[in-house]
């Protein structure tokens, strides 16, 4: 009990000094002290990427057609976040706004805020024509919003994702797959952080959403490299290594150089949370950090 109860107190102020507080839960501003990491990370990664990989940074919008065709709404209707505005007349607007229930009167953009980094970039790829025959690598980044049910220690509404995407043959994809989750290991050790590589399952919604959790489980389709962030016994998803076989082919025109239906899959860092279980690993005096870690860091 006193155990539990010292490791919460931990987290508490280990959120404390590097956060601060939104009046809404799992929103915060972040400390100079977290962004000095963060972006000492996002250049480490960078580092790691192949010379011929294209860089694409996207907003934290993206366009709603787009993740309708994806099929975001039918697997994960819960998480997602619309963006509304007011319509009409100057007039109109302004008397509007004078209601306390102004916000009944918000109606859909062409914008949703982008779930994960790496949905804009099938459409993207798909409309240039058939892929390379070498495949295609792209280095992708957003801001992501995802309406989740609790904001537990590492559980944010709003997060920094960083994604290498792979579009290629099925071995292509799986050979990216592989060598990544080598890498990302690579990554985590290299940082002095503890882990451990897990199957697993997306958070799909409802009861044919515990099927294809199910199915994306039997099918090896997920792996996280989890970290004891919150506890031991419920560690967190800080990496994750994905497979989406030719889901996005079907739903865009992503084809090979034989015309084949091209495969995709993409390893995903979670920078908000690596961070954090940095701080928690390492401490909060950076000038404390192991040599090696400083290093790679560039702190
Ligand atoms: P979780 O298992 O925690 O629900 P997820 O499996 O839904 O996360 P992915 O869709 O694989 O997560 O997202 C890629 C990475 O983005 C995750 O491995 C994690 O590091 C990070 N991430 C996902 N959701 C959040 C969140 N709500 N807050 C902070 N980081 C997140
Ligand atoms: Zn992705
Ligand atoms: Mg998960």
């Amino acid at each position: 009990m006193l155990l539990s109860q010292t490791s919460e107190n931990d987290a508490d102020s280990l959120m404390r000094a590097l956060l601060v507080p939104s009046p809404v839960g799992g929103v915060y501003a972040r400390t100079g002290l977290f962004e000095r990491v963060v972006e000492g990370l996002a250049f480490f990664i960078s580092r790691l990427r192949d010379p011929e990989t294209e860089v694409l940074r996207f907003p934290p919008v993206m366009s709603r057609t787009e993740l309708e065709r994806s099929g975001y709404l039918h697997s994960f209707p819960h998480l997602l976040g619309g963006v509304s505005c007011l319509k009409g007349s100057e007039a109109t607007i302004r008397a509007v706004v004078e209601q306390p229930d102004w916000v009944e009167e918000l109606s859909a953009t062409e914008l949703v805020l982008s779930p994960a980094a790496c949905y804009p970039v099938y459409p993207l790829v798909a409309s240039r024509g058939p892929l390379p025959a070498s495949g295609v690598v792209v280095d992708v980044a957003s801001d992501c919003f995802r309406h989740e049910s609790t904001c537990e220690i590492g559980r944010f509404q709003s997060f920094r994702m960083r994604e290498f995407v792979c579009l290629g043959t099925p071995d292509q994809v799986l050979d990216f797959r592989s060598r990544w989750l080598l890498l990302g290991q690579r990554v985590a050790k290299q940082l002095g952080l503890d882990h451990r590589i897990a199957p697993a399952s997306d958070p799909f919604f409802g009861r044919a959403g515990r099927l294809a959790a199910m199915s994306q489980l039997e099918q090896s389709l997920k792996f996280e490299l989890l970290i004891a962030l919150r506890s031991e016994e419920e560690p967190t998803a800080c990496m994750s290594f994905n497979c989406h076989r030719d889901h996005f082919s079907t739903v865009w025109p992503l084809r090979t150089g034989n015309g084949d239906k091209a495969h995709t899959g993409c390893v995903a860092f979670g920078m908000d949370r690596l961070v954090l279980a940095l701080f928690k690993t390492h401490g909060l005096d950076l000038a404390k950090w192991p040599a090696g870690v400083r290093e790679h860091l560039s702190i």
